[in-house]
């Protein structure tokens, strides 16, 4: 090692590290506590979502979504923004006008609240009555096969209480909503119930996708059943595994229609070219009005465009502000966005999702490729002391969210990360309404996302 390769070498490995942190300038501290302040104080991005919810909710194809579009193109353009409403098909599927559960031997009456799988079929006017069989997960649906033909599968499996965190109690859980129905009617099943996937034991059921179904077997019907009578049934099974329930679901899927993405912007006044994106999905569960999941996010994101306009701050680089068609049953929107954008030269220097709910600010974990990833992390990590006046407290490698991961010309994936201790108690459900949401805790995030946005924006990532 001669000492010019050392020297080189020493300034390879330093020159990255000193110019990221030599780049969080003081003034930073003030236009972060400017931001927090604003945000906190003037709560718009909470009166918007009021008016957002009291649209109802919003399930890709339905009326109440359309309406929502028009909203939000006249709530961009009344800020002073142009919006641009990308077209995109979209799946349309409806609850139908009943769905409801019944126990009807032995002792006929007692009723089960339920709520249809997004994507199940319906059931004959009359519904199906069967016996059940209870199983806690696939590996016992696989041992147990002989008794599943004619029946109703229930899979009763809870979000595990004893993790710390309930994202890895649903993605442990939600496989039996997704792909319950598919595994279930390969042994024959009649049906499929699934224990509601909620941290609150009440007994509001909550829904969510189940994924398309194997055209290589019949449709089974496929539904929600709320915790408390999870439990109920639980119980009742073991006094009598024979007990016969009744299940009657009007759901039904319709063709695809037309639906948008609507993207609005404020060009960067150095690198036009460059952009830092915000976003969220504008669609729901028809169940509740979709505040947490996902229109407090949308309106976060919203809310730090016209931040910066109110607090008149001129960003570097581009802010994209992406309101999401159909996160919840297809996806279709964040498809449609990543094809058009990394079709064009145009470069995304970050992209910010905003949709794990509105608690209190806790982190931004991030997605990168190779090339990025050590610089990103170094990047986020020297923000990390401005971020910290809005809650952060950390920052690491983790997942971003569904809708920017299609995007692949960017440097970053970020997810914004609340608190979740309390998101599952919402979630896809009729619990989710506009008095869920906490003004400070949702205002104190938005601040959170515009300081991470400004900071990007003036340092790039
Ligand atoms: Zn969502």
């Amino acid at each position: 090692l001669n000492i010019i390769t050392l020297r080189l070498f020493l300034l390879l490995i330093l020159i990255p590290v000193f110019s990221s942190h030599a780049q969080i300038k003081t003034e930073y501290y003030s236009i972060a506590d400017s931001i927090i302040s604003h945000s906190l104080s003037e709560q718009k991005g909470y009166s918007w979502l009021s008016e957002l919810c009291s649209i109802g909710p919003r399930l890709s194809g339905s009326e109440n979504l359309n309406k929502a579009v028009e909203w939000s193109r006249k709530k961009i353009e009344s800020l002073g923004l142009e919006a641009w409403l990308q077209p995109v098909m979209v799946p349309h599927w409806e609850r139908g006008r009943f769905e409801s559960a019944e126990i009807v031997s032995p002792g006929a009456g007692k009723k089960l609240v339920i709520a249809a799988l997004g994507g199940s079929v319906n059931t004959p006017a009359e519904g199906i009555t069967a016996g059940i069989i209870e199983v806690k997960n696939f590996v016992e649906l696989e041992k147990r096969k002989d008794e599943v033909k004619g029946k109703i599968v229930f899979f009763n499996h809870p979000l595990n209480p004893s993790w710390t965190s309930p994202f890895e109690g649903y993605e442990d859980a939600v496989q039996f909503r997704s792909r319950g129905a598919m595994e279930a009617i390969k042994y024959g099943a009649a049906g499929v119930l699934i224990r509601s996937i909620t941290s609150r034991h009440d007994n509001v059921p909550h829904t969510g996708a189940m994924r398309k179904y194997d055209p290589a077997y019949a449709k089974i019907p496929d539904a929600a059943l709320g915790y408390k009578d999870a439990d109920y049934l639980e119980a009742e099974l073991k006094k009598n595994p024979s007990l016969q329930i009744n299940i009657k679901l009007d759901c039904m899927t319709f063709p695809d229609v037309l639906s948008y993405n609507i993207i609005t912007e404020i060009k960067g006044s150095k690198y036009p070219d460059e952009i830092v994106l915000v976003g969220g999905h504008i669609d729901s569960w028809d169940k509740g009005t979709g505040a947490h999941d996902d229109g407090a996010g949308i309106m976060q994101c919203l809310e730090v465009l016209d931040l910066f306009k109110r607090l008149n701050i001129k960003p570097s680089r581009t802010i994209r502000c992406v309101i999401f068609a159909n996160e919840e049953n297809g996806v279709r929107g964040a498809q449609a966005y990543a094809k058009y954008s990394d079709s064009l030269s145009v470069k995304h220097i970050a992209a910010i999702e905003s949709d794990r709910g509105a608690f209190t600010p806790r982190a931004f974990e991030f997605d990168a490729d190779s090339i990025h990833k050590s610089k990103v992390l170094e990047g986020l990590n020297a923000m990390l002391p401005v971020l910290k006046k809005a809650g952060i407290e950390w920052v690491k490698e983790g997942d971003g969210g569904v809708d920017i991961s299609f995007i692949n010309n960017v440097n970053a994936h970020i997810g914004y990360v609340p608190d979740e201790q309390r998101y599952f108690d919402v979630h896809h459900s009729d619990n989710d309404v506009y008095e869920a949401v906490n003004p400070r805790e949702m205002q104190l995030g938005t601040a959170a996302i515009a300081i991470i946005t400004y900071l990007i924006s003036e340092n790039g990532l």
